[in-house]
């Protein structure tokens, strides 16, 4: 009881109040120990006797935050001392989309694009506008249930675009195309997810609002040597060189959200045991759920098999006249954000890193109760 009586309401309530199963596809979960770190920074940052909201972002604390940030960016990458820069832009993963060709495509060059979903297809959209783009492969006639297979990738490409896991659809790729131009990837919502190298590609970004700390960031990490060969001018804030130059802090960064990615990727390291210890977790919430669609048969699994994304797991009930009573088992059990994305409808649960499993068998127990 003394014990209990020394600690601030607010720290009773985060340890008694069970919080809700946010299957949120982003922003999304992230850890208990990382939201209560930021809000003590919110209220004095490094013992400032400042809040984190009010300090120069050139000052010495935040820098040591950016720093620390790009390092274990890279460190979780498996990329440190091997010719990568880790960046935390804004603009979101959206903004990459332009960002990407105008660092790598040449005056005259030709694009490889994967198509494999909505944020393949608005990447498409922007390096449109910069010049030629060849779409190598869609799934679209498919309703983007699958990964095309076996896509020819010509010669003379400039470089090729993929997105990683497609989160509207729940598709993700297994195994990454062979290129001999340099590989770029969209990787929003499966970054630092489970073990992949990410040497093979020379531009890895990520919005960090799904799986590596709050939004109004993005993650770039992009091989050095690929940058400065296009012949562009590149509008400043638009270009890799001059962000690397400047260290992230050209202008004004996005403060806050740089130091929830740094206390995230360091729960990634510390707690998680990166990215070998953060898959095993990973793989079996999404098996758990994945056996549940399987051999339930009030559910459907919306994509092929041999795709199924391990973040975003999308399926539809066999009979919708069943939708409000398992919704409202869903709420009962204290499941949120279950919905699918506007566009596709049905339900989608987002399995981000911070989700734990017990999280997955209280969705299960829902789904057996129907
Ligand atoms: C969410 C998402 C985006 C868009 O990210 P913003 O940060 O909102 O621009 C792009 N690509 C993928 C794969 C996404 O999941």
């Amino acid at each position: 009881m003394i014990f209990l009586i020394k600690l601030s309401n607010l720290h009773i309530k985060t340890i008694f109040q069970m919080k809700k199963h946010n299957f949120a596809a982003g922003p999304s979960i992230l850890p208990q120990s990382v939201i209560e770190k930021a809000s003590q920074a919110l209220l004095n940052f490094n013992n400032m006797d400042l809040s984190i909201l009010e300090i120069s972002h050139r000052s010495k604390n935040f820098v040591a935050v950016v720093e620390n940030a790009q390092n274990l960016a890279l460190e979780l990458a498996g990329l440190k001392d091997k010719g990568y820069y880790a960046l935390f832009l804004q603009g979101g993963a959206s903004t990459q989309f332009l960002m990407a060709p105008y660092n790598f495509l040449p005056i005259g060059g030709t694009a490889g694009y994967i198509d494999t979903g909505t944020w393949s297809s608005g990447a498409i959209k922007e390096a449109k506008k910069l010049g030629n783009v060849n779409v190598l492969a869609s799934s679209k006639e498919n309703g983007y249930k699958n990964i095309p297979k076996n896509v020819a990738i010509p010669d003379d490409l400039s470089y090729l675009h993929i997105t990683s896991n497609n989160t509207i659809y729940g598709t993700e790729f297994k195994e990454f195309p062979k290129t001999k131009c340099p590989l770029l990837v969209d990787t929003s919502s499966d970054m630092f997810s489970h073990v992949v190298d990410y040497s093979q590609f020379d531009l890895i970004y990520a919005g960090a609002q799904k799986n590596i700390g709050a939004s109004g960031t993005t993650l770039v990490i992009v091989k050095q040597e690929a940058l400065g060969k296009t012949g562009r001018d590149i509008p400043s804030m638009l270009d890799y060189q001059l962000q690397i130059a400047k260290d992230s802090l050209y202008n004004t960064p996005s403060v806050f959200s740089i130091y929830v990615s740094m206390l995230n990727l360091e729960w990634l390291k510390n707690e998680m045991g990166g990215l070998q210890g953060i898959e095993k977790v990973n793989f079996a919430k999404a098996d758990l759920l994945y056996n549940e669609l399987d051999t339930n048969k009030n559910f459907i699994p919306y994509v092929d098999k041999a795709d199924r994304s391990i973040m975003n797991v999308t399926f539809n009930l066999a009979d919708e006249s069943l939708k409000e009573r398992f919704d409202k088992l869903c709420s009962e059990a204290g499941i949120v954000a279950l919905s699918g994305h506007r566009s596709v409808g049905g339900y989608r649960a987002s399995l981000y890193n911070a989700l734990p499993l017990e999280s997955v068998k209280v969705l299960v127990e829902a789904m057996r109760a129907l």
